[in-house]
């Protein structure tokens, strides 16, 4: 294949092979092939009458459980792989042909239920940078589970409630699933839906009391217990008011917990990187197992990874997601 096109606007057009392809679309699609390569609402799709999308079916679950419909789905198109992306459940790379290779989201580790993203040769790689500063480096997720249990284990000898906070669709089941034991625990009620879409793909989560913060707020138990939340402010009126009337100790989960004071900036008491990216070592061996001639690099640092990428002798630049870069080659 030759004079593949790769640009961005409104998501990432890729033309090869007399076809074309628009990646994570963030609008309407003509023309094209659409691929939705996971369920975060900055990732999925509404797709028009009649219009075919690319994702995996628990993507598809995933996205109608948060009221987007993907319409007709399919996962096998000549020419293309879907691969594990290790990002959320359900979460794809795609490879069209051995021309181009895009990560969508990436994880460079294996965590709980997920397994890493795969990788395969291509001769252009678009990866995204979230995390593609030196400084980001994520400390093993048995170190994370170890200290939060301790954690949680001096509130409990203290009477405190805790409550874990991540993103309600991935984040929130890794954490469901790395902390079963405590009782008695509850799941925010938009936690719980997603967690009920992984148990129908037999995901084992442990089973908790849903909690809806219109009606529960006031009748939790006194003394201890653990909560599996969505990440909000601890400032906010439903985590003040836990704070307030039960004494808890609001703790947040995130890549960005590696930069000092990040619990601050969010109004948690505590803070651990636990995250669904490639940290920056991560994003290098990735680039390695893709061993590409190009790569464009999107989200984050994507001007700061590529820099370093054409440092380790890669042709790299940056693909802003909202500026129209074109390239021919
Ligand atoms: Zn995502």
């Amino acid at each position: 294949m030759s004079g593949t096109t790769v640009s961005a606007g409104s998501g990432i057009h890729v033309e090869t092979g007399g076809r074309r392809f628009l990646l994570d679309p963030k609008g309407p699609v003509k023309g094209a092939l659409a691929f939705v390569s996971h369920a975060h609402v900055d990732h999925v799709h509404v797709a028009s009458k009649g219009e075919l999308v690319i994702a995996s079916k628990e993507t598809r679950d995933l996205a109608k459980a948060r009221g987007y419909d993907l319409g007709q789905t399919v996962e096998e198109v000549e020419g293309v792989e879907l691969l594990d992306s290790g990002h959320i459940l359900g979460s794809r790379a795609i490879r069209i042909g051995d021309e181009l290779y895009y990560t969508g989201d990436a994880s460079g580790r294996a965590r709980a239920f997920l397994g890493k993203c795969r990788t395969r040769k291509a001769r252009i790689l678009v990866t995204e940078t979230t995390y593609g500063s030196p400084e980001y480096e994520f400390p093993q997720t048995a170190k994370v589970v170890r200290e939060v249990n301790g954690l949680i284990s001096s509130s409990y000898d203290r009477g405190r409630p805790v409550v874990l906070m991540g993103y309600p669709l991935g984040k929130a089941q890794l954490l469901s699933y790395l902390f079963p034991s405590w009782e008695p625990l509850f799941y925010h009620q938009s936690v719980a839906a997603m967690n009920e879409v992984h148990a129908e793909y037999g995901v084992r989560l442990a089973a908790a009391a849903s909690f809806d913060p219109a009606k529960d707020a006031d009748s939790l138990p006194n003394g201890p217990w653990v909560m599996i939340a969505p990440l909000s402010n601890g400032r906010g009126k439903l985590m003040a008011h836990l704070r307030r009337k039960y004494g808890a100790v609001l703790v947040a989960f995130s890549g960005w917990a590696v930069r000092r004071g990040y619990a601050a900036s969010v109004g948690a008491d505590y803070s651990f990187p636990l995250s669904d990216h490639c940290d920056y070592p991560e994003l290098v061996s990735l680039v390695r197992g893709v061993s590409p001639e190009v790569v464009y690099t999107t989200h984050g640092f994507a001007k700061e990874f590529a820099y370093d990428l054409r440092r380790m002798g890669f042709d790299a630049r940056p693909l802003s997601s909202y500026q129209s870069t074109i390239s021919e080659f």
